[in-house]
């Protein structure tokens, strides 16, 4: 059997390692994950308190159209319940975007680093994929913007961008609008927007009275800590939702999760929390590179992109050995690039302690 032409070739992702694999290869007992930028604190107490009592209704079907977590979520945001739209992870919605808007002969435009499932679901589709690349770390609007052309479909904007963590600001985003015909969505990915706390980041809830073709993602897999039960969300306008509703399956999203989503969203204060020790912890990491004389891009999630100047494989590999599972791709195209998760205070300085003494012995940094 082969499957479609599309399909053929395609990369499979590649997750990052989970901690017993690396325990089982390495033999080593202590391992942490700064990987797939979870969070290091879990989720709150008060989703574990109650979660489990919903678990007797395991028999039943989930809420198809969730409408008690859509009624949380809208009076969370300040938006209208019929805006939302919820997915098995915000890598659904992706996929739902892909499959509801393209087809062979179409195109759409991202930036060349950035989050790989947006290229790969619209290489299923087969769409042709225009990749703009990225200014110092940072998605060049401008030029995404001059390139939508008549077949254009969707534009893909990271905001904070996964994984150079950098963002594009307010006034950027109102000007690159402007540009945008009203037949191209823009999906605005905000899989990190509660750990941004720079004042030139876009309110995008805002923009989307002006434009029906703007959908907005975010997640409960990151600050909410839920990675494991898949939530995600799109917000745009109610005519998108319904769109968008024809080609997502009816029960898309289980009981147990739309059930810590909710109980998440009742916990503000673990989220404000998460956001402050986030903060300390990219202080921590980025003043060690500092003392190091190594280069990073300004984060704004809750990892960072770091150059140390020995090739990420090799990088990656003695922190492996170390028992830190850290995140390197060739396909980002900066040979000696790897992306960090900020992690608790302990889990950073194990980080810095397994790296330090590594890039000395390399010639790569002065000792201190
Ligand atoms: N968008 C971005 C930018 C991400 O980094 C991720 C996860 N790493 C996702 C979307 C998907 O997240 P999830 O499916 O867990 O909501």
């Amino acid at each position: 059997m082969e499957p479609k032409q599309t399909v053929q070739g395609l990369p499979v992702y590649n997750p990052g390692k989970p901690i017993e694999e690396v325990k089982r290869e390495y033999g080593i007992e202590h391992v942490i994950k700064l990987a797939s930028n979870e969070n290091p604190f879990g989720c709150s107490p008060h989703v574990l308190q109650h979660l489990l009592m919903d678990a007797k209704q395991t028999a039943l079907y989930p809420d198809g159209a969730m409408r008690e977590l859509k009624k949380k979520a809208a009076n969370h945001l300040g938006v209208t319940e019929e805006q939302l739209i919820f997915g098995n992870g915000s890598d659904e919605i992706l996929q739902l975007i892909a499959r509801c808007f393209l087809e062979p002969g179409t195109n759409v435009v991202m930036a060349d680093v950035t989050f790989p499932r947006y290229k790969t679901n619209c290489q299923i589709e087969g769409a042709d994929i225009i990749e703009i690349p990225l200014k110092e770390g940072t998605h060049d609007l401008n030029k995404m913007a001059e390139a939508v052309n008549d077949m254009t479909k969707v534009v893909w904007v990271c905001n904070p961008n996964n994984p150079t963590g950098t963002i594009v600001s307010a006034e950027d985003v109102a000007r690159f609008m402007e540009r945008i015909p009203a037949s191209v969505l823009v999906v605005m990915d905000e899989a990190y927007y509660e750990y941004v706390s720079d004042d030139d980041y876009p309110d995008s809830l805002s923009l989307l009275a002006d434009y029906p073709n703007l959908i907005i993602l975010r997640t409960f897999s990151k600050i909410y800590g839920l990675a494991s039960l898949r939530v995600g969300y799109g917000i745009a306008s109610t005519d998108m939702m319904s769109e968008l509703n024809r080609v997502r399956e009816p029960f898309n999203v289980n009981a147990l999760a739309q059930r810590a989503a909710i109980l998440a969203l009742e916990d503000q204060t673990f989220v404000k929390d998460c956001r402050a020790k986030n903060i300390a912890g990219l202080k921590q990491l980025t003043s060690a590179f500092d003392r190091l004389g190594l280069h990073y891009f300004p984060s704004h999630g809750n990892f960072v992109f770091v150059e140390t100047g020995v090739a990420s494989e090799e990088v990656f590999e003695h922190l492996l050995e170390q028992g830190v599972i850290v995140r390197h791709d060739p396909s980002w195209g900066y040979p000696t690039g790897i992306r960090v998760t900020i992690g608790s205070e302990e889990e950073n300085e194990t980080f810095l302690n397994a790296l330090e003494p590594f890039l000395q012995k390399r010639g790569k940094v002065h000792v201190s």
